[in-house]
């Protein structure tokens, strides 16, 4: 196989000799075309809303807004930079081929995704939240827990949550969901629910109440491994106006 050129990429080729990343495992073709310009992947509500005032510390400006447009490339004030608007769990998988050369992502979506072909230089302590187990009010997980009940578990964050369950030592059946997690014990489905909480006041909403928490969660920056070596010129200065950013906003 010779350098594939893409047709609607022109600068594109697939790069070191088709593939990269780490060892054999990561079979991940990746496309770079240097054509001077940086993709960022995001996606809209929260993630978009809380990443503005970072791209204005890097000196990037959306020209839409994407809750009022329904463009899904965005341009921004700087020639070089443009903004793709993609599915919150989308993020990784386009950063990781190389359609974008960053992008933000939550700590939750990303550990489902794996992380295969990116790199993860930084935490943007955006999008803050925490990874729960949460029952019926009235179901007593403690017991079910101590007595080796088999569970039955509804969570969009299944590779997290048979982690979790498995370090415990705790029996789960776990059923996949797409969203509404704290509809499935109400509806008979599950005994509990692994899911994102915020304030506390869906579960309660719900008759829910948290009884683990499974990890914090935050949104970090990713990056394409080889566009982190062929744009990074770049790509650093962008990571280093982030990383101000963040520090600046902790204290
Ligand atoms: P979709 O709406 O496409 O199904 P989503 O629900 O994952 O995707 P968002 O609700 O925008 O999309 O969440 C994006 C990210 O924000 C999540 O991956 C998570 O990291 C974080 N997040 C989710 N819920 C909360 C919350 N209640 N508070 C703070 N951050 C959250
Ligand atoms: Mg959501």
């Amino acid at each position: 196989m010779g350098r594939e050129v893409h047709q609607n990429r022109p600068h594109a080729e697939v790069v070191g000799g088709h593939c990269f990343g780490n060892g054999s495992k990561n079979r991940n073709c990746v496309l770079v075309g240097d054509t001077g310009v940086i993709t960022l992947a995001l996606s809209k509500g929260r993630i978009f809303d809380e990443t503005l005032p970072l791209l204005k510390a890097a000196g990037i400006k959306p020209a839409d807004d994407p809750e009022k447009s329904r463009k899904l490339v965005i341009a921004t004030n700087r020639a070089d930079v443009k903004i793709i608007i993609v599915r919150a769990s989308d993020v990784p998988t386009y950063v990781q081929y190389g359609a974008a050369d960053m992008g933000i992502a939550g700590k939750d979506v990303l550990l489902e995704h794996g992380g295969d072909g990116l790199y993860q230089p930084l935490d943007l302590r955006i999008a803050r939240c925490r990874m729960m187990v949460a029952v019926p009010n009235e179901f007593d997980y403690e017991s079910a827990v101590r007595q080796g009940a088999r569970l039955r578990v509804a969570t969009k964050y299944v590779k997290t949550a048979r982690e979790h369950f498995g370090a415990k030592g705790v029996h789960v059946d776990l059923i996949k969901l797409y969203g509404s997690m704290e509809l499935a014990p109400l509806a008979g489905l599950a005994e509990a629910i692994v899911d994102l909480v915020s304030s506390g006041n869906t579960l309660k909403a719900n008759n829910l109440r948290p009884v683990e928490e499974i990890m914090p969660i935050s949104s970090r920056l990713i990056v394409n491994q080889a566009a982190l070596k062929l744009k990074r010129n770049s790509v650093q200065p962008m990571i280093g106006a982030f990383s101000a950013a963040v520090a600046r906003s902790k204290k």
